[in-house]
C-alpha cells in the first residue's frame, strides 16, 4: 500500500509526531510512505514534472551486513532528517522543494520530528479543495503517484473535506478516465480510496474523542501564563482577564479555569445569563475578596457570549470589574502563543499511538468499511466513524446557535460536564452549605508515600467541595506519624487557594503505614471525630488501605468510608491505568531528554543511557521511551540479560553504521533504576562506549528526583480535581450506606473502602479485596500491566527487529 499523510487547517503541537508515526509504522508494515506538503493545497497542486528530486537512494552502506529486506534498508537510509525542515530535500542536497508537494519519504526523513512544534510538512486552508474541480485535480495527482491511502490530521473542517473526497472518489476516478487523464487500468486499480482521520486541533472541539492532538500543549501554555500572572496579580491585588482560544468550544477556557484555579469562566456551551452575568460575576468575585483573596483571574473563551448570544469580550469583563468592584484590572490575550511550540509529553504519546492505529486501520480497510477517525476515550485508543464525529461536532455549534446549551454540553465528552461541575464546586464559596447538618462529615485528608504532582490539587478540590457541602475538611499533616502526634487541623477555603499549581505535598508525606500502631491510629480517628478518610498516594497508600481494612473488625472507629486516590509518578498502583503525578513526571522526563539529545547531537555521535525512577515498574521508562523516540528501553519486568545486550549492541552498531557519514547523531537508551542489579547504568554506559568504537560514544545521566517534576502538569491538575470530586461523592454515598447499619455490623460492609481507578474507557471503584487479588505485593505493582505492550512499539518505531535479525 502507498500511504500519504497530510496536515490541514490550523497547526497544532503533535502533528509532527503524527507524520513520524505514520511514516515509521507504514514502512515497518511494508508500505511505501509519502507526505503531502501544505495540506489539501499540496494535493491540488501536485508535482511539477519539470522539478526533479534526487532518485531514491540505492547505495548499500552496510555491505558487511545481511539484511533480510534490502528495500527496508533503502527506506532507512533515505534522507537524513532535513527533509522539509529547511524547505529542502534529504541528504542535505539543498534542492528546493518548490513545485513538489507529494513526496516519497523514508525512515530518517522524520528523524527529530517528535520535539518540534507546528507541522514541518506545512499546512494550509485550501479554497480550491472546497471546489469539485480542485478535488478532481487532487484525485489525479494521487493516482499519478499511485497513492491509494490517506491519513489526514486536522480539525473538523479538514475531516469533513476528507469525507467529501472519499465519497466523491468513484465519480472523480470515472471523470478522470472519461477525460483520458488516467488509463482504464489506473481507474480499476484506484477504484477505492482509503482514508483515516486524526484530530489535530488545539481547541479540543471534536466530539467522540476525549482529546485532540495539540490541545494538551495549548493547555500547558495557558496554565504557564496563568501561573505567571497569578504572582503579579496577588502582589498588586489585581484582577486579570485572560482571553483564550476556542471559537465554538470552551474546553481550553474550562480546563484552564479548573487547572489554574480561576475565579470565573465564560464559555460558549454554558453562557452566563444575559443582562445578569455582570452581577453574578461580581457577586462571586467579591465573595472571594471578602475572605481575603488578593488576586482575581477570569478566563474568557474567544467565542464567549451570554444566553442571548451577545458576545462577551475580555474588555467587557474588564470594564465591569473596574467599574463595579473597583478592581485594578488588566486584560491579557494569549493569542498564538497557545498554538504551542514544543509539544508536551501527551502530545507526543497520543499522536504516536494514534498514528500507528491509523496505519493499522488503513491496512484493514475494505471498500465496505466507513472512514474512521482515530480518537481516545479515557485511556483507550478508539476508532469511530469519521462522519458521525464530524456531525456530532457540528451539532454542538447548532445547539449553541439554537440556545440549547444543555444539549451543547451533553454533546461534548463526559469529562466536559464533570469539569464544569468541578469548576463550580472548587471556585464557588457557598453562603449556605448544601447538606443538612446530620449528613455533614469530618473528612480527613492524608498524603502517603513519595510526593507526586496533583496531590495538592486533589486535596484543594476536595476541601473546597467539603466546604461547599458543609463537611469539615481536616488536614492530617505528615502521614500516620502526624495523626499519632495529633497533627490534625481544619483546612480553609483560602488556605488551599494556591495549592493548584504547587508540586510536592503541602500536607507532608512519608512512607509510614498504620501498622506502626493500628490501635493508636483507630483511637486518633475517634478522638478527632474522623468520619471519612481520603488517602492520596501510591503503593504505600494502597498498602495503608489494606491494613486499615484488615483492622476494621477489631476497631469500629475505622468503619468509615476510606478511599485511595492513586498518586505516584511510578504509576504502579494495581488495576488503575493512571495515577496522578505520572503525567507531570513524564513531562519532566521529556524536557530532560530533549536537552540531553540536543547535547548528544551537538557534541558527536553519542548514546545517552538515561536512568529513570519508577521502582519495580517500567511504566515511566517505557512511556518515556515512546515519547522521546528512545531506541532501547530496559524495564524491571523484562530485566536485562547478556543475550539482550548482545542484540542491543548489534542494533546500535548497525544503526550508527547507516547514518550519514560526518553527521553527529544522538540516541537515547532509557533504563529503569532497578531493571537489573548487575547491569547497572554505569556498566551499560561503559559497555556501549567500548562497543561503539569509532561509531559512537556513550554517556550516562540519572534523572533521579527531578522526575517528581516541579509544577504539576495541567492534565494532572484537571484529573486531580475530577477524581477527587468523584471520591467525595463516593464518600458521601458510602457514609449514608454505613449509617443504615448498627455500629457492630459496619465492619462486615466492604463497599465503603475502595480505590478509584481508570480502566480502559471507564472510571471504576474497586474494593480492597479485589485490588489485593490483582496486586503483586512483592514487586509493588499490578500482576498485569496494560502498558507493557508499548515496549514493542518503542522497538517498532526504531526498526529494531529489521536491524537486529
Ligand atoms: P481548525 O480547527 O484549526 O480550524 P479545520 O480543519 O477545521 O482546522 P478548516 O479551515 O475548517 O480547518 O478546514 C481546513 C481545510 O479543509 C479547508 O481549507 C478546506 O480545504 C478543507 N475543507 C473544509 N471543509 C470542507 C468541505 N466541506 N469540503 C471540502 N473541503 C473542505
Amino acid at each position: 500500500m502507498k500511504i500519504a499523510v497530510l496536515t490541514s487547517g490550523g497547526d497544532s503541537a503533535g502533528m509532527n509526531a503524527v507524520v513520524r508515526g505514520v511514516v515509521r509504522a507504514g514502512i515497518v508494515k511494508g508500505c511505501e510512505t509519502w507526505v503531502v506538503r501544505e495540506g489539501y493545497e499540496g494535493l491540488v497542486r501536485g508535482n511539477d514534472e519539470n522539478v526533479q528530486l534526487p532518485p531514491y537512494d540505492n547505495t548499500t552502506i552496510l555491505k558487511d551486513v545481511t539484511i533480510a529486506d534490502p528495500e527496508f534498508l533503502n527506506t532507512l537510509r533515505f534522507g537524513d532528517g532535513t527533509l522539509l525542515r529547511d524547505g529542502t530535500f534529504g541528504h542535505n542536497c539543498g534542492r528546493s522543494l518548490r513545485g513538489r508537494y507529494i513526496i516519497r519519504v523514508g525512515w530518517d526523513d522524520v528523524r527529530g520530528y517528535l520535539p518540534q512544534g507546528g507541522t514541518l510538512i506545512g499546512t494550509a486552508r485550501s479554497k480550491d479543495f472546497r471546489e469539485h474541480s480542485g478535488r478532481l485535480k487532487a484525485a489525479f495527482n494521487l493516482i499519478k503517484e499511485g497513492i491509494d491511502a490517506l491519513v489526514i490530521c486536522g480539525g473538523d473542517g479538514s475531516l469533513t473535506g476528507a469525507d467529501v473526497f472519499r465519497s466523491e472518489w468513484p465519480g472523480l476516478v470515472k471523470e478522470l478516465e472519461t477525460s483520458g487523464q488516467i488509463t482504464e487500468a489506473q481507474a480499476t486499480k484506484h477504484g477505492h480510496l482509503k482514508i483515516v482521520g486524526l484530530v489535530g486541533s488545539i481547541d479540543n472541539d471534536m466530539s467522540m474523542t476525549d482529546l485532540t492532538i495539540g490541545a494538551p500543549t495549548a493547555l500547558h501554555r495557558i496554565c504557564e501564563a496563568i501561573d505567571s500572572i497569578s504572582s503579579t496579580a496577588a502582589s498588586h491585588k489585581r484582577a486579570f482577564v485572560l482571553e483564550v482560544m476556542g471559537r465554538h468550544c470552551g474546553w481550553l477556557a474550562l480546563m484552564a479555569g479548573v487547572a489554574g484555579g480561576a475565579d470565573f469562566i465564560m464559555i460558549p456551551e454554558q453562557p452566563p445569563e444575559a443582562g445578569k452575568w455582570q452581577e453574578e460575576m461580581c457577586k462571586a468575585i467579591d465573595s472571594h475578596r471578602v475572605v481575603g483573596k488578593r488576586k482575581t483571574i477570569v478566563i474568557v473563551a474567544e467565542g464567549a457570549h451570554d444566553t442571548s448570544l451577545t458576545p462577551i469580550k475580555a474588555e467587557d469583563v474588564k470594564n465591569v470589574l473596574s467599574e463595579k468592584l473597583n478592581l485594578d484590572t488588566r486584560v491579557t490575550t494569549l493569542g498564538h502563543t497557545q498554538r504551542g511550540g514544543r509539544p508536551c509529553y501527551y502530545d507526543r504519546l497520543l499522536p504516536t499511538l494514534q498514528a500507528v492505529e491509523a496505519v493499522n486501520t488503513l491496512l484493514e480497510a475494505t471498500p465496505g468499511t466507513p472512514s474512521y477517525m482515530i480518537g481516545i476515550s479515557e485511556n483507550k485508543i478508539t476508532r469511530v466513524p469519521l462522519m458521525d464525529a464530524v456531525e456530532m461536532t457540528r451539532n454542538v455549534a447548532k445547539a449553541i446557535a439554537e440556545k440549547d446549551f444543555a444539549r451543547a454540553t451533553s454533546l461534548r465528552d463526559p469529562e466536559f460536564a464533570e469539569a464544569l461541575d468541578g469548576f463550580y464546586h472548587t471556585s464557588q464559596l457557598a453562603t449556605e452549605p448544601d447538606l443538612p447538618i446530620h449528613k455533614r462529615l469530618r473528612v480527613a485528608f492524608m498524603h502517603v508515600g513519595a510526593p507526586a504532582g496533583g496531590m495538592n490539587a486533589a486535596t484543594r478540590a476536595a476541601v473546597r467541595y467539603c466546604l461547599y457541602q458543609g463537611h469539615i475538611p481536616l488536614a492530617i499533616y505528615n502521614g500516620f506519624n502526624g495523626l499519632l502526634d495529633d497533627n490534625v487541623t481544619p483546612l480553609t477555603w483560602l488556605g488551599v487557594d494556591n495549592w493548584m499549581a504547587r508540586g510536592g505535598s503541602e500536607l507532608g508525606t512519608n512512607r509510614t503505614l498504620p501498622s506502626i500502631n493500628i490501635g493508636q491510629v483507630a483511637s486518633k480517628f475517634q478522638e478527632h471525630g474522623i468520619n471519612a478518610l481520603m488517602l492520596i498516594g501510591g503503593f504505600e497508600a494502597f498498602t495503608a488501605l489494606v491494613e486499615l481494612d484488615e483492622a476494621r473488625e477489631a476497631y469500629p472507629a475505622l468503619c468509615v468510608p476510606i478511599v485511595h486516590l492513586p498518586a505516584t509518578i511510578s504509576n504502579n498502583v494495581p488495576v488503575t491505568e493512571y495515577s496522578l503525578g505520572s503525567d507531570t513526571c513524564l513531562n519532566a522526563l521529556v524536557d530532560a531528554c530533549d536537552a540531553i539529545k540536543q547535547s548528544a547531537v551537538a557534541s558527536r555521535s553519542r548514546v545517552f543511557v538515561v536512568e529513570t525512577q519508577g521502582g519495580k515498574c517500567g511504566y515511566i521508562a517505557t512511556m518515556g521511551a515512546l515519547a522521546t523516540g528512545a531506541c532501547i528501553v530496559y524495564t524491571p519486568e523484562d530485566g536485562i540479560n547478556l543475550d539482550m545486550l548482545r542484540q542491543d549492541v548489534k542494533y546500535m552498531k548497525r544503526r550508527y553504521g547507516i547514518d550519514k557519514k560526518g553527521k553527529a547523531t544522538g540516541r537515547l537508551i532509557i533504563r529503569n533504576e532497578v531493571a537489573s542489579s548487575v547491569y547497572s547504568t554505569e556498566v551499560m554506559t561503559k559497555m556501549f562506549k567500548e562497543e561503539g568504537g569509532t561509531l559512537f560514544d556513550s554517556r550516562m545521566v540519572s534523572l533521579g528526583h527531578t522526575l517528581q517534576g516541579n509544577i504539576p502538569s495541567p492534565i494532572d491538575r484537571t484529573r486531580a480535581v475530577r477524581l477527587s470530586l468523584k471520591s467525595m461523592h463516593f464518600i458521601e454515598e458510602q457514609a449514608e450506606q454505613l449509617a443504615k447499619l448498627p455500629w457492630k455490623q459496619r465492619w462486615t460492609y466492604k463497599g465503603a473502602i475502595a480505590v478509584i481507578t481508570i480502566q480502559g474507557t471507564k472510571v471504576k471503584w474497586v474494593r480492597v479485596e479485589e485490588m489485593v487479588e490483582q496486586a503483586d505485593m512483592k514487586n509493588r505493582r499490578g500482576k498485569t500491566q496494560w502498558w507493557t505492550k508499548y515496549k514493542q512499539m518503542v522497538e517498532m518505531l526504531v526498526a529494531r527487529e529489521q536491524l537486529v535479525n
